[in-house]
């Protein structure tokens, strides 16, 4: 890739074109692109971030290194511990060329091949994970940055509710500004930063990865330790003896430990409650409320809203004890029947303090987690070969490793090299974006280079570290070298 001078009359300064993408940009001097990520410096078109090379050994956030310069002298970098990154590699556009960096390496004695990118993604999403039971808004409802719809609620998981974000019909197949929105409400989101979110028909949301959410307004604390039906299981043992009856109360199951048989196989007495639900197995109860902010992701902030009256064939009586807790453990309270069978609070005792104590402590913190799904199966591959479905097939095999930023990604089975990475695992900044819009994710595929050269790979652009390192690529005028990730790219485990 070069950039075109466009010739101009006069003592007026030269604008040069960027060909990194489709957008095509004339950028003046001193200014960059439309996206940020080139500039026109001295008449010349340069990447403006630092290629990201990672350090096995580095402790600590980085530091700047010389590149593609001849300063290099050769030990500021070491081949077994260094790992070229795709972020600041630059994208090769159109892609039959080879990609911006193909490295060579020996890794426990073998000689390896990695192809460094950075991948231009029309076909991408965004998964978010938030561990609530907090009614966000019904599956399939619209989910909104900036007022434009930008992805979907999804099927709820256990203890979470699923987002699905961004995708190509929103990114290319509605309008300017709901494309625009898409994409940096996926870039925000992929970069670690927080963004605001609407619900149609639900909740306004705060979402960043690694940080708690924050639903209206409210900060979430726990992951609910179970379902109700699941926390009966796991404590009915430590409530016998110490209260005649515990429903816990669940959006979604609600369970009740006298009629449950964890209750049954323990020899729990029947107590003749009666829950307001839809009763699908004994103890166990769907549907005891809508779904809501309050107890369990119900709408219920009275629990008691949800029993009927009290049946003395089965048990009831003056005296009898009644806790009713959350999933979370944050609402409980614990009641006494009087001589009517009205239940009447009471404080709660100090031995169930300690079992609603031990809820609260087997509840995990809540979370937003952020996957990034990204079609890596396309053009990009002839920038790594000029075979690209060999490309396709070897990641498959697992021949061809596929990391992003370094990071361990997980492939889908099947067709294609749809991929997933947890953001936060890559070094900060990672994500780009170009105006088409699409966003811009860095790709690294390492494989063993006689397999390389056996899938038809770029030969002649194979170089060391050091030749890297030190000509730099057809852009990229910085480097960067940034501490090890959790995962080292290179090794398989
Ligand atoms: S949007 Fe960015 S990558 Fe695309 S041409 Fe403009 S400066 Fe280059």
């Amino acid at each position: 890739m070069t950039g075109a001078n466009v010739a101009s009359s006069g003592a007026a300064p030269q604008k040069i074109r960027c060909d990194a993408c489709p957008v095509m940009c004339f950028i003046a001097p001193g200014q960059t692109g439309a996206c940020d990520r080139y500039a026109n410096a001295d008449g010349r078109i340069v990447r403006t971030d630092p290629v990201v090379l990672l350090s096995r050994t580095l402790e600590g956030g980085g530091r700047v290194i010389p590149f593609a310069t001849s300063d290099w002298d050769g030990e500021m970098v070491a081949p077994a511990d260094t790992f070229v990154t795709g972020i600041g590699s630059g994208t090769t556009y159109p892609d039959y060329k080879p990609a911006p960096f193909i490295v060579s390496s020996v890794v426990e004695g073998a000689d390896m091949v990695t192809v460094v990118t950075e991948a231009i993604f029309s076909y991408c999403g965004v998964k978010v994970k938030i561990d609530t039971d907090r009614y966000l808004g019904r599956e399939g409802a619209v989910i909104r940055a900036g007022g434009e719809a930008i992805g979907h609620v999804t099927t709820a998981e256990y203890g979470s509710q699923m987002l699905s974000i961004g995708g190509v019909h929103h990114l290319t197949g509605g309008s300017k500004s709901e494309g625009r929105q898409t994409c940096a409400a996926m870039l925000a989101l992929c970069n670690g930063q927080a963004v605001e979110l609407t619900i149609d028909g639900g909740s306004t949301l705060t979402v960043q990865a690694g940080a708690a959410p924050i639903v209206d307004g409210v900060t979430e604390r726990r992951m609910r330790v179970g379902c109700g039906s699941a926390t009966i299981g796991m404590f009915a043992a430590q409530w016998q003896g110490l209260v005649d009856e515990v429903v816990v109360v669940d959006d979604h199951i609600t369970g009740v430990v006298s009629e449950h048989q964890a209750g049954k196989v323990l020899g729990w007495a029947e107590t003749g409650v009666k829950i307001l639900g839809h009763r699908s197995t004994p103890g166990r109860y769907f549907r005891v409320s809508e779904p809501g902010l309050g107890w369990g992701g119900t709408k219920i902030n009275d629990p008691l809203d949800i029993l009927g009256p009290w049946a003395v064939r089965k048990g009831a009586r003056p005296g009898l004890t009644l806790l009713m807790v959350s999933t979370t453990g944050e609402e409980f309270a614990y009641y006494e029947l009087d001589d009517a069978l009205q239940p009447q609070r009471r404080d709660l005792p100090d031995a169930l303090t300690a079992t609603v104590a031990l809820i609260a402590e087997n509840c995990e913190p809540s979370l937003c987690t952020v996957l990034f799904v990204g079609g890596a199966g396309g053009s990009l591959r002839a920038g790594v070969t000029q075979n690209p479905v060999r490309l396709t097939r070897s990641v498959q095999a697992g021949a061809t490793r596929l990391t992003s930023g370094g990071a361990e990604c997980f492939i889908w089975p099947g067709g294609g090299i749809t991929f997933m990475v947890d953001v936060t695992r890559l070094p900060p900044g990672a994500f780009g974006y170009v105006p088409t819009p699409a966003l811009v994710a860095p790709l690294e595929f390492t494989l063993p280079r006689a397999a390389y050269l056996a899938m038809g790979g770029h030969d002649a652009a194979i170089r060391s570290l050091a030749e890297v390192v030190a000509e730099g690529g057809e852009y990229v005028t910085a480097g960067r070298l940034a501490g090890r990730l959790a995962h080292w790219p290179e090794d398989r485990t």
